[in-house]
C-alpha cells in the first residue's frame, strides 16, 4: 500500500485551515437564558433543540469556529443500534432528524441512507449478533441476515471465506459532520439563537449553588453574560472546562485513526458502511475511495494532563505502529487495499469515558449546569438524540425518560482522577467493537475501592467484579478450580453459585455488602423532608426500617431504598452502590433553604455484612449477649448489639428472602466482626457467598432492583410495589401522578417468568413476547436452584398503547423469550399488584 497525497475530501480541513477567528466586535449579549459552550456537533444540536422546544434566548459561544474541535474530522458513520431501548430510540431519532434537516434549513447534511453490513468471523460473534438483533427486532430496527455468499454479492470487495455470516441494516447510513453541524446551527439561528465564534468561555459564576453567568474572552476583549443555564458542550475540553466551576466531567482524549484512500475500482458510491468487529475495523465509501478506521483493543490516550487551549482544525501526527493492528485486519478483509494509494492516515483526538457511554444531564455539583459531552467516537450518530435529551431535561427540570446509562450522575468526584482516566481510556476505546460477554468486567484501574474484607475474601478465592469502582465478590472459586472462560451460554461458574444458593437457603452465608451507598439525614426538619420525598411513611418508631420509593413528579422511581429511623431527628439511608451521587443529589436538592436538615455521605464510614440463612439467629445469638430473637428484634427493626468484640446495628431483614440480618458496623470494626462470624460460624455451616447469588436469590424472592426493574420510567403500580406506597399521606412527590394512574389503570406490569426449558440460559436484556408480540426485554435474570431453571423479571405491556393491562390479560397470555433468535417458552410465576 502506498502513501501519497494531501488530505482532501469530505473530511478535510475547511477553507481557512486553523484560521484565527475574527473578533466578535458584535454579537455577545449581556444576558441570555442559556449559554451553550462549544460549537461542535453537540453544541449545535443542543442549541437547535432548545430553540425548537421554544427556549429561544440562547447564545452559543465557540472559542474557534464551528466544528473546529473534533467534529470536522469525524468519519460520519451513523448507526442505530445501541444497548438499550431508550438509547436506540435516541439514535433513531437522530437519523430521522439528519434525513429531514436539509428540508428544514436548506443546508445539506450529507446524509446518505446507504445501510450497513456487520460481519461475524467467529461462532461467538455470530451468537452475540443474534442476541443483539433479537433486541433490534424488539426495538423496531429493520434488518436482514446475510450468508457469507450474500455478503459477497452485496460487497464484492470483501473477503468472506472466513466469515460465519452477517447482518444488513438498511436504515443505517453516513453523514457529513461539518455540514450537519452547520445545518443544525442554521436551524438554531433561524429560531433566535445567537452563535458567536472566536469567543472563549473562561469561567462560570454561581450563586447559592445555581449558575448565574459565564465570563468570556476574545482577543483583548472580555465580558460576562448573565444566564440561568450553562451547557458544557466543550468536547475534549469539557473536563477542564467543568473544573472551572467545580463540576466533574470524567472524560479523557485518545488518539483515534482512520485511513483514506484514493478512488478504488469497484467501490460503489452507494457502498454500505461495513463493520468487521472481530477485526476492530470499519469501512465506508468516500469520493470513490475507502475510509477505513477502527477501535484498536489497546488505545493511546492523548494529553490527559491538559488539552491545548488552541487546537482548531488540527490533527495529530500519523502513527502507523498504533494503526498496524487495524491495517493488518483491513488488508485481510478488503484485499484491494493492498495496492490502493493512501491519501492520508488521519489521527484526531476524541473523548472517551470510563464506561464507554456519554455524559449527559445536569451536573450534581451545580444547578443549571448541564453537560453534553463524552461521545466515545459516536458523537455524530448520537448528537441528534443527545442534544434533544439535554434540551428536554433543561426545560423540563428532569430527564424526560430513563437516561441512567448516559446520566453524568453515575460518576462521583473520584472519577476525575487523571491517571484513572488515562489508564481506563486505554481499555474503553476498544470496547466499541470488542466481544462484550455477559457480566464481563473491565480490567483496568483495579482494585480501586476496597472493603476492609477485600484481602480476606481474595484469599478465600473470591472472583471480584466491580460496581462504582468497588471490588465486590461475584462468587467464590472452589479449591483447584480456575476462573472459567466467558461465554454466552451456561457459564462455568453456575454449579459453584448454586452451591452458594444452597448454603443460603439451607444453612448460612455471609455477604460483604459494604459497597452500599449510605447517608445520614439529620436535623429538626429531616422527617418533614423525607415525608415529602418518600412514597412510604417515614414517621415510624425509632429503630424501624422503612422500604420506600423516591418518586419523580411522573410517579417514576428516582430510587428505592431503605431508611432506618435511628433517632427522632436522624435517619440512616441505605441505597444502591451505583447511586451515591444521584441519590445524594436528589435528596439534597429537595431540602428547602429554610429547612433544618443536613445530609452527609457516610458510605465509607460504615460496612455491611449480611448474615443470611436459617441458622443466622443461632450464630448471632452465640456471639452476642443481646437478645436477637424474633421477639426482641422483629422483621423490619434494628438494634445495636454486641457481636464478638464489635458493636453493630443489626437489622432483621433480607434482600435475598428468608431469615437473616444485615449487620451495619463502623468500618474500623468490620474485620473484627467478620472474623468473629467466621470463627464461630463453622459450627453453623457458614460460608462466604457473592453477588451472583444475591442477584439470583433476590429475583427468586421477588425483590426488584433499581436500574433493572425500577427506573424513572416505572411507577410502583407498574412494578407491583403499591404496598410500599402510603396513599393516605396527604402529600409526597409523585402522589398525584400515582392517583391518576390508579384511576386509569396501568398499561404495563412487572411479571416474573420461569423459562420452560431448564437448559436455556438468559442473561437479561432478551426480548420477551406476549402472545407472540415483543413487549419489552428481560430486566433481570438469574438461575434458581429451587426451580432448576432461569427465572426472570420483565414488563408485560398491553398492545393497545395506554389500554389497561388486566389480571386476566396477564394470566391468560402466552409468554416466550427470544434468546438469540430462538423462542423459548416461559411460564408466569407471579404478577404482583
Ligand atoms: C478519527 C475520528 C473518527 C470519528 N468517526 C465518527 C463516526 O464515524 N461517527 C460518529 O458518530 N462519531 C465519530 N467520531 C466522533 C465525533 O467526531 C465526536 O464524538 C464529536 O465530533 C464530538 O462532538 P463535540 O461537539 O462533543 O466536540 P467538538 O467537536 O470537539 O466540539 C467542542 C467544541 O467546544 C469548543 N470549546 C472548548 N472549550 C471552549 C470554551 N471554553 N469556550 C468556547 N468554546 C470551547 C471547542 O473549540 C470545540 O469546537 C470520530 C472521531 C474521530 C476523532
Amino acid at each position: 500500500m502506498s502513501a501519497a497525497g494531501p488530505p482532501q475530501g469530505a473530511n478535510s480541513t475547511p477553507s481557512g485551515g486553523s484560521a484565527a477567528a475574527k473578533p466578535p466586535a458584535w454579537g455577545v449579549p449581556h444576558h441570555a437564558r442559556v449559554v451553550v459552550v462549544g460549537g461542535g456537533i453537540a453544541g449545535a444540536s443542543a442549541a437547535y433543540h432548545l430553540t425548537k422546544l421554544g427556549l429561544t434566548d440562547v447564545v452559543l459561544l465557540e472559542q474557534g469556529r464551528l466544528t473546529c474541535g473534533t467534529t470536522w474530522h469525524a468519519a460520519g458513520l451513523v448507526g442505530q443500534m445501541r444497548a438499550t431501548r431508550n438509547a436506540t430510540r435516541m439514535s433513531r431519532y437522530g437519523i430521522e432528524l439528519y434525513a429531514s434537516l436539509e428540508h428544514e434549513t436548506g443546508l445539506a447534511t450529507g446524509w446518505k441512507a446507504c445501510g450497513s453490513v456487520n460481519v461475524a468471523k467467529t461462532r461467538e460473534r455470530m451468537q452475540l449478533m443474534r442476541r443483539q438483533m433479537a433486541r433490534a427486532r424488539s426495538f423496531g430496527v429493520e434488518f436482514t441476515w446475510l450468508t457469507p455468499q450474500e455478503i459477497a454479492q452485496k460487497l464484492p470487495l470483501l473477503r468472506i471465506d472466513d466469515l460465519e455470516g452477517g447482518v444488513w441494516i438498511p436504515g443505517d447510513g453516513k453523514a457529513n459532520p461539518t455540514d450537519l453541524t452547520q445545518s443544525l446551527a442554521k436551524g438554531a439561528r433561524a429560531r433566535g439563537a445567537r452563535i458567536v465564534e472566536g469567543v472563549q468561555v473562561s469561567g462560570v459564576s454561581a450563586h447559592n449553588g445555581h449558575v448565574t453567568g459565564v465570563q468570556w474572552t476574545s482577543g483583548d476583549a472580555r465580558g460576562e453574560i448573565g444566564c440561568e443555564f450553562a451547557v458544557n458542550c466543550a468536547g475534549q475540553w469539557a473536563r477542564e472546562f467543568g473544573a472551572l466551576a467545580g463540576v466533574g466531567v470524567p472524560l479523557a482524549s485518545a488518539e483515534h485513526f482512520y485511513l483514506v484512500t484514493e478512488p478504488i475500482a469497484g467501490v460503489a458510491t452507494d457502498m454500505p458502511v461495513i463493520r468487521d468487529p472481530d477485526g476492530y475495523i470499519y469501512f465506508k465509501e468516500e469520493v470513490g475511495g475507502v475510509v477505513m478506521g477502527g477501535f484498536e483493543p489497546v488505545a493511546k490516550p492523548w494529553n490527559v494532563e491538559r488539552i491545548p487551549e488552541r487546537f482548531e482544525f488540527q490533527l495529530l501526527p500519523e502513527d502507523w505502529d498504533q494503526f498496524e493492528v487495524l491495517m493488518q485486519n483491513a488488508l485481510h478483509r478488503m484485499p484491494c487495499l493492498e495496492t490502493a494509494p493512501v491519501k492520508l492516515l488521519l489521527n484526531g483526538p476524541e473523548s472517551f469515558t470510563l464506561d464507554g457511554n456519554f455524559l449527559l444531564g445536569e451536573a450534581p455539583e451545580l444547578r443549571g449546569y448541564f453537560v453534553c459531552a463524552g461521545f466515545n467516537s459516536s458523537g455524530i450518530a448520537n448528537a441528534g438524540g443527545a442534544g434533544r435529551l439535554v434540551a428536554e431535561w433543561l426545560i423540563g427540570g428532569e430527564p424526560p425518560f430513563d437516561a441512567w446509562d448516559v446520566d453524568i450522575r453515575r460518576f462521583a468526584p473520584l472519577h476525575v482522577n487523571r491517571r484513572h482516566l488515562a489508564d481506563r481510556t486505554v481499555e474503553t476505546l476498544g470496547l466499541h467493537y470488542a466481544m462484550r460477554w455477559p457480566r464481563e468486567e473491565l480490567s483496568s484501574v483495579r482494585p480501586l475501592r476496597r472493603s476492609p474484607l477485600h484481602d480476606r475474601l481474595r484469599d478465600k478465592r473470591a472472583v471480584f467484579g466491580t460496581k462504582n469502582n468497588w471490588e465486590r465478590a461475584n462468587y467464590f472459586l472452589p479449591e483447584r478450580e480456575s476462573e472459567p472462560a466467558a461465554t454466552l451460554d451456561t457459564p462455568g461458574w453456575l454449579a459453584w453459585m448454586l452451591d452458594e444458593q444452597r448454603a443460603c437457603r439451607e444453612d448460612l452465608v455471609v455477604f460483604d455488602q459494604s459497597s452500599f451507598s449510605k447517608f445520614v439525614l439529620k436535623g429538626r426538619d429531616a422527617l418533614a423532608v423525607l415525608e415529602r420525598l418518600c412514597a412510604n411513611r417515614i414517621d415510624v418508631p425509632v429503630g424501624r426500617i422503612v422500604y420506600t420509593a423516591l418518586l419523580n413528579a411522573r410517579g417514576g422511581f428516582e430510587s428505592d431504598l431503605t431508611i432506618t429511623r435511628v433517632a427522632a431527628n436522624e435517619f440512616f439511608i441505605l441505597t444502591g452502590t451505583a447511586q451515591t451521587t444521584r441519590d445524594f443529589g436528589w435528596i439534597e436538592s429537595h431540602i428547602g433553604d429554610d429547612e433544618h436538615a443536613s445530609l452527609v455521605d457516610v458510605t465509607s464510614a460504615w460496612s455491611i455484612l449480611s448474615l443470611m440463612g436459617p441458622r443466622a439467629e443461632a450464630l448471632l445469638s452465640s456471639l452476642s449477649h443481646d437478645d436477637v430473637s424474633k421477639a426482641a428484634l422483629p422483621y423490619g427493626t434494628t438494634r445495636i448489639v454486641d457481636v464478638g468484640y464489635a458493636r453493630a446495628r443489626a437489622a432483621r431483614m433480607s434482600y435475598v428472602g428468608g431469615p437473616g440480618y444485615e449487620l451495619c458496623v463502623p468500618t474500623d470494626q468490620c474485620v473484627t466482626l467478620y472474623d468473629a462470624l467466621c470463627s464461630e460460624g463453622t459450627r453453623f455451616g457458614l460460608r462466604d457467598a457473592g453477588y451472583y447469588t444475591i442477584d439470583a436469590l433476590r429475583i427468586e424472592a421477588g425483590r426488584r432492583a433499581w436500574g433493572a426493574e425500577l427506573s424513572p420510567d416505572e411507577t410502583p403500580l407498574e412494578a407491583g410495589l403499591a404496598h410500599a406506597v402510603a396513599f393516605d399521606k396527604p402529600h409526597f412527590i409523585g402522589r398525584d401522578a400515582l392517583l391518576r394512574q390508579r384511576e386509569r389503570g396501568v398499561a404495563k406490569r412487572l411479571v416474573q417468568l420461569a423459562l420452560d426449558d431448564p437448559a436455556a440460559f438468559a442473561w437479561g436484556g432478551e426480548p420477551i413476547l406476549m402472545n407472540g408480540v415483543p413487549v419489552g426485554e428481560i430486566t433481570s435474570a438469574g438461575y434458581s436452584r429451587k426451580q432448576g431453571r432461569i427465572i426472570a423479571f420483565a414488563y408485560a405491556r398491553s398492545h393497545g398503547h395506554d389500554a389497561p393491562l388486566t389480571d386476566t390479560m396477564i394470566a391468560g397470555a402466552r409468554y416466550a423469550v427470544d434468546i438469540a433468535g430462538e423462542r423459548v417458552g416461559a411460564t408466569l410465576a407471579t404478577a404482583r399488584r
